[in-house]
């Protein structure tokens, strides 16, 4: 089959709404998607069975409310289409009423305190802007999932709450410029995602992957990523077939998936779609991951979505392409042609900029993770510390703004507003500097401080909310001006020098630039515990909940959630060590010490003369390693024991911060160097070389 013939072909997508409902029923969808007006019952029954009619044909025998709770994963519960008719046999039904609202008894999703267990039922609601889709043998229903109070316990209703906030906001501004015509103006996201690809047979053998998604003990291969022979390399031919198949599947699903590549790293591989709405583009960035696993698994291969699987090799991130447009079709971020344009070019520039300067802290948490804790600041990712990179060209636009300098490159300047003529070249040359967390590149802003198992919910959600601020702080002010045009050249040069210092285009993996970051008073929030608390502080919570983003309670199990999960993602890889380091590697060592020695008793019966000393040096350094390995493996299980009876997560992320994780790496040190004095017959595991070199 065509591609163009199977696109989307398991999507319940505008063109199927139009072929399968009435004239009326559609229109009145329509209305609800695009302008999120009320759908009454009579018009849900309608599309419910229609939408049933449909995934019945695509081999669907049931259907799910899918949503995406504080896990950062999604969930389903499939309840089948079956109804029991009067002559004991079954019809399959599917109402309005179970297309727009379910209960699930959701009780074990975390809800930091959201919820208490005797009100579990939550409930989840459409969401008519992303199109139900059939995956498997289970119509998928997008919905949002709130508590019975309506706090949102979920991802995708305080995104939904951000888009609209921006869009509030940017339409006041748009009519500041005279334009009436725009009707929404919403954000867009294309996210490149970056995994790694491992064989399956080998996956099984290692504990550490299957628990916790990353390897905790592995010494370095004689080999790595030095060379930069796989980054862009030619595409092995197992993995060609597994991203064939992967496409074929996202494309049937009506994921743009665009373009594909080897990464830096040697089994590591990207995925990037054509960019979409945000809402769209974070379902289908969900849909990516799992299927991703999926797909690998028919190939014999296991994908890892861990921001950190193998250390001494880069980790995986992902790129949240971001920008706004309206729904007349502009890109809000695209210089224009005439200074007209421009300056409206640059007040969204400058509240972008504003925005990331006044809200660092929130995008640094947006992105909290205890296994992108390992990525961030290590020489491969961007730094803790959350910067700009705008570019020779338009960083020296802003200083001639700033400084009512004439701008040597501009073809022309508008002298009443004082805001050149970009000149056209500025789309092409803005360099992709990969060390900036925040790069402009060109028509759109690239975040690349998402670790690559995040939702980009959270990163789009702070993104949105923020720059929604600052469009409002903008707007109060321009609205009041009696002289327009004075007044916005006095607000972009005052946001120029409040908030340059968040400017930088020099080399962001550079010692000096964490100096000097400091100097600017930038903030450099290294780990999980460190960042997390500033969701509660009162600058953040004023403009999350002033723009209905989150409520207090939502921010307060927001905070939870986050260390919670920072402590027990640790905790799950501290307890997996000791577990391997007592019953696989200890004895493994504790055989080849053994081993070794037995071979000084055969050789000295052979003959009483013989030093041995290789033999016996090689014997006294694996036993100090076993006592080494010994000794740590139960200083981390102490650790871990009294862990347990802390009750203050707070606390407890701090201690895993300073404590469990010092620790672990000691175990591992110590496992490491065994490791590459054991013969490989011994060893338990399967070593970084096999992981990282066989899949051909
Ligand atoms: P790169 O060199 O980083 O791969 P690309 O131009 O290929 O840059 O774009 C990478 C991602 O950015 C893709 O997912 C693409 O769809 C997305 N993208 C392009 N334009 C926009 C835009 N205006 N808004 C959001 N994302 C965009
Ligand atoms: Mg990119």
């Amino acid at each position: 089959m065509m591609i163009p013939e199977y696109f989307g072909s398991m999507v319940f997508d505008d063109r199927v709404m139009k072929a399968r409902l009435s004239a009326d029923v559609y229109r009145s969808l329509r209305k609800t998607i695009d302008d999120g007006t009320k759908l009454d019952l009579s018009v849900a029954n309608a599309v419910a069975d229609a939408m049933k009619d449909w995934a019945v044909e695509k081999g669907a025998t049931h259907f799910t409310h899918w949503f995406q709770p504080m896990t950062g994963i999604t969930a389903e519960k499939h309840d089948s289409f079956i109804t029991p008719a009067p002559d004991g046999r079954v019809i399959l039904e599917f109402s309005g009423k179970e297309l727009i609202k379910g209960e699930p008894d959701a009780s074990s999703f975390p809800s930091g305190g959201l919820r208490a267990t005797f009100e579990a039922r939550g409930y989840t609601a459409w969401d008519p802007t992303s199109y139900a889709f059939v995956k498997g043998k289970t119509l998928c229903i997008p919905t949002a999932f709130c508590s019975y109070g309506g706090e949102a316990l979920d991802k995708k209703t305080p995104l939904l709450r951000s888009m609209e906030a921006l869009n509030r906001q940017a339409l006041r501004i748009l009519r500041l410029f005279g334009n009436e015509d725009v009707r929404r103006v919403s954000t867009s996201v294309g996210p490149e995602q970056e995994y790694f690809l491992v064989d399956a047979e080998l996956y099984r053998r290692r504990p550490d992957l299957i628990y916790t998604g990353r390897t905790l003990f592995g010494a370095r291969p004689p080999k790595g990523q030095e060379l930069d022979d796989h980054y862009f390399g030619t595409i092995k031919p197992r993995v060609a077939a597994y991203m064939e198949d992967l496409n074929q599947e996202l494309w049937k699903l009506g994921i743009l998936a665009k373009t594909e590549h080897n990464e830096v790293a040697p089994a590591q591989h990207e995925l990037a779609p054509i960019y979409t709405t945000t809402n769209l583009a974070t379902d289908h960035n969900q849909l990516t991951m799992e299927i991703m696993q999926t797909v690998a698994a028919r190939h014999g291969l296991v994908c890892l979505l861990h921001e950190k699987p193998f250390a001494g090799v880069n980790g995986s991130g992902k790129h949240n392409n971001w920008s706004m447009s309206t729904d007349t079709g502009v890109n809000l971020l695209s210089p224009g042609e005439t200074p007209h344009e421009n300056a409206q070019f640059l007040l969204f520039l400058c509240a972008v900029i504003q925005a990331v300067d006044d809200y660092q802290d929130l995008l640094r948490t947006a992105v909290a993770t205890a296994g992108n804790d390992h990525r961030l600041g290590a020489n491969e990712a961007p730094p803790a510390v959350v910067s700009i990179f705008l570019g020779d060209e338009l960083t020296a636009v802003l200083k001639s703004i700033e400084s009512d300098a004439p701008y040597q490159g501009a073809e022309r300047v508008s002298m009443k507003l004082g805001v050149p003529a970009l000149p056209r070249f500025l789309r092409d040359t803005t360099d992709r500097n990969r060390t900036s967390p925040f790069a402009f590149t060109g028509n759109k802003f690239e975040f690349r401080m998402l670790g690559s198992s995040n939702s980009i919910a959270c990163a789009n959600i702070m993104l949105n909310s923020a720059v929604a601020d600052t469009l409002r702080k903008f707007a109060d002010r321009l609205e009041g001006a009696g002289d327009l045009d004075a007044a916005l050249h006095t607000l972009l040069q005052d946001t120029i020098r409040e908030h340059k210092r968040i400017i930088f285009n020099g080399n962001g993996y550079d010692d000096a630039w964490l100096e000097e970051a400091a100097r600017r008073g930038l903030a450099n929030l290294r780990t999980t515990p460190d960042c997390v608390p500033c969701l509660l502080e009162k600058k953040n919570m004023e403009m999350l909940t002033g723009l209905k983003v989150y409520t207090q309670a939502e921010l307060e199990s927001r905070y939870e959630i986050t260390m919670e999960n920072y402590c027990k993602s640790v905790s799950i890889e501290a307890l997996t060590m000791v577990d391997m380091a007592r019953r696989d590697i200890l004895p493994a060592v504790e055989a080849y010490a053994a081993r070794v020695a037995s071979a000084v008793s055969a050789k000295k019966a052979a003959d009483p003369e013989l030093p041995c000393l290789y033999e016996k040096d090689l014997v006294r350094r694996l036993s100090g390693l076993t006592d080494r390995i010994a000794g740590q493996t139960e200083s981390l299980e102490r650790l871990m024991a009294e862990m347990q009876t802390e009750g203050d997560v707070t606390v407890t992320a701090g201690r895993i911060r300073d404590e469990v994780l010092p620790s672990m790496s000691a175990l591992r040190a110590a496992a490491d160097e065994a490791e590459t004095l054991t013969a490989s017959d011994c060893w338990p595991y399967p070593t970084y070389g096999d992981l990282l070199f066989s899949v051909r």
